[in-house]
């Protein structure tokens, strides 16, 4: 309460208790004006309490609602992120798995799923008359024998060695994988039969020149090797049968050639 109202309330109370009013209609009109404000008053006052402490538990509200919020950010920016470092681990490991289904593990060559999707893919070009191609089965000479005679690791180290050798400087396109065991197929590209040749006979001189060391000197192999051209439209089955039964050939004539 102010100076003002302060003066005022002395005022009127000094008034009502004037035994010189008690009588006058204005002192009994006073005294009902004035129970009434003080009514209204006290009111006021309540109304005001109420208001400021539902405003005070409004802000405690909003606070907890703030953390709240906060706590539940922080909980999904934690989430996002390992849910992104999972993402990466996978992606690497699909990589990962891609590379090694199609992968020969001793020598990193394309293995044979790989080799025959690429053929299926190349015979598919080849019917829409994209290309031709020609398939070259190759199978080491008496592996056996260099198993036998330097041990099982020698014979795979000429394996990664071979693999190397026919593998270089290929023409662009081309494809050599294992086939399996001692076995390799290249896949020439836009070649026919009599190119493909000339292409073999240059890595079979390579193989036969290629030398390992052994514990007691050295060692090396020769190639067997059948050839045959696709036919567009054939199955893949059907020119790879015909480039084995040509290295059978090779093989009874006395190995280390190409056949045709
Ligand atoms: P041929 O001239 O008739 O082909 O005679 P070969 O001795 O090469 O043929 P054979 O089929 O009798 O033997 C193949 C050998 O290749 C037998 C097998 O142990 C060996 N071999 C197959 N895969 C591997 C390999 O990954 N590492 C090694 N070291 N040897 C292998
Ligand atoms: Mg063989
Ligand atoms: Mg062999």
């Amino acid at each position: 309460m102010n100076r003002r109202q302060q003066e005022l309330e002395q005022r009127v109370n000094a008034l009502l208790a004037d035994p010189a009013n008690a009588d006058s209609p204005l002192g009994q009109a006073l005294q009902e004006v004035w129970s009434h404000l003080h009514d209204h008053l006290r009111r006021l006052e309540r109304l005001t309490a109420l208001s400021d402490s539902y405003q005070s538990f409004a802000l405690d509200r909003e606070r907890g609602v703030g953390e709240r919020l906060d706590r539940q950010l922080r909980r999904v920016t934690r989430i996002v992120r390992i849910s992104d470092k999972y993402q990466t681990m996978l992606r690497e490991a699909n990589t990962r798995l891609a590379h090694s289904s199609n992968r020969d593990p001793l020598t990193d060559a394309p293995n044979r799923r790989a080799l025959m999707e690429h053929l299926r893919h190349e015979s598919q070009r080849a019917a829409r008359g994209e290309t031709r191609f020609v398939v070259a089965m190759l199978d080491v000479d008496f592996f056996k024998g260099v198993n036998d005679r330097h041990g099982h690791d020698a014979g795979d180290r000429l394996l990664v060695a071979l693999t190397q050798t026919l593998g270089e400087d290929l023409g662009n396109g081309d494809v050599c994988g294992r086939w399996g065991g001692e076995e390799f197929l290249i896949v020439l590209s836009d070649t026919d039969l009599a190119s493909a040749r000339v292409v073999l006979e240059r890595k079979t001189a390579a193989a036969r020149a290629l030398r390992i060391p052994t514990d007691t000197g050295d060692t090396g192999a020769t190639l067997s090797v059948g050839l045959a051209e696709h036919q567009p439209g054939e199955p893949v089955a059907t020119t790879l049968d015909r480039a084995d039964a040509a290295l059978y050939q090779a093989k009874r004539q006395g190995r280390d050639r190409i056949v045709p």
